[in-house]
């Protein structure tokens, strides 16, 4: 049902379900998840597949144990593995028509928020244009103090900077259990999960512990970060043909339910941010436009106060200086003075090169 309701998904693909125990790649597994999301797209979706594998293909493919790699060496190994995973992708995904995108993205670039208005801009460009962009870390750059190191709390960032409103986490488990199934027959699968910290209260820890086992901590810090975006999460089992239409069709899985609408909490992610930098004046037709839901385009700025930088938060004015919104800015203060009050068609010409046509983007952008 939440995967129904869903407009932007992301599948979160781990890489034991890429490759077996014995290296071997499961071509197979990948073929059929090609047409769960053919389907998805079919359905008019968006979606995101993070996929993790660059390291064990590199390794597959240098023929070396992926125990005990060193940080330098891996990143040298991710950097031969993703161009194999990508292939691999390219090759399997074409057989469904599907067109393919990579995006490898650091921390930085999901924590810094110009940076990740950036990403949220491709992502959606990326979409228009009708491609599926298969995200991973930036392996090779990034060190172990800048690292994600999982993709399930990357995944969760990419849902939030893209405003999916559902995450799907696949990998070898079904989802949160009472107890640790491998030990307690009477384990049972809790399907939805509201509360996470009184849950995991109740969960036995007895014996191996779920949670510390089988990645399932860096599972549920991903679910807080869904649970605060307004983003609906599950871990479900990603081993067996067509996972995703098995959770359509089962829905034998663990769902996260987000405690906030994904309205509010990118609003309040905007007007969270520090201090504004800097002020917009815009006149009354673009006060118009702003009320009907547009984002706010150059000719309808008037003056630009404070020096900013892209991405930075700023305020937006009526002429009488009443403040009427806050958003984040798409130029810099700089590039506003040369094209305030310009047709958008004229700003390649202006500033010399290609950029966005939206000053501020409405969904960068909460009225006051
Ligand atoms: N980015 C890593 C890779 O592609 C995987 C991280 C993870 O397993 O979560 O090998």
């Amino acid at each position: 049902m939440y995967l129904k309701n869903s407009k932007t998904v992301v599948i979160k693909i781990g890489s034991s379900l890429l490759i077996d125990g014995k290296s071997v790649i499961r071509k197979k597994w990948l073929e059929e998840f090609s047409k769960d999301v053919k389907e998805l797209l079919n359905q008019k979706k968006n979606v995101i597949v993070v996929s993790s594998g660059a390291i064990a293909l590199g390794c597959k493919k240098l023929n070396i144990n992926k125990k005990n790699l060193k940080l330098d060496k891996s990143q040298a190994i991710a950097s031969i593995g993703q161009i194999e995973l990508m292939n691999l992708f390219k090759k399997t995904f074409n057989k469904n028509k599907i067109n393919l995108s990579q995006m490898l993205l650091t921390l930085e670039d999901t924590e810094r928020r110009g940076r990740a208005i950036n990403a949220k801009r491709t992502f959606d460009n990326l979409f228009k244009l009708g491609y599926v962009p298969i995200v991973n870390e930036n392996d090779s750059t990034a060190t172990t103090e800048i690292k994600y190191g999982d993709n399930d709390r990357l995944a969760s960032r990419v849902a939030q900077i893209s405003s999916a409103d559902c995450l799907i986490l696949l990998s070898d488990v079904s989802g949160l259990y009472s107890k640790n199934p491998k030990i307690f027959k009477d384990a049972k699968l809790i399907s939805e999960i509201n509360d996470i910290n009184s849950t995991i209260k109740k969960i036995s820890t007895k014996g191996i512990s779920q949670l510390g086992s089988g990645g399932m901590e860096t599972k549920i810090e991903a679910a807080k970060i869904c649970q605060n975006s307004g983003c609906t999460m599950a871990i479900a089992d990603g081993l067996k043909f067509r996972p995703i239409k098995r959770i359509n069709t089962y829905n034998n899985c663990t769902w996260f339910l987000p405690k906030v609408s994904k309205l509010h909490a990118r609003k309040k992610w905007i007007i969270s941010s520090v201090s504004p930098k800097g002020e917009i004046i815009i006149d009354d037709g673009a006060v118009t436009a702003l009320e009907k839901g547009k984002s706010l385009l150059a000719a309808g700025i008037k003056k630009v106060n404070g020096n900013f930088n892209k991405g930075d938060h700023i305020k937006v004015l009526n002429k009488d200086l009443k403040e009427y919104a806050r958003g984040l800015s798409s130029f810099s203060s700089d590039e506003i003075r040369k094209i305030q009050g310009l047709h958008s068609n004229k700003i390649k010409d202006t500033l010399g090169y290609v950029s966005k046509s939206e000053v501020i983007h409405k969904d960068d952008m909460v009225e006051v």
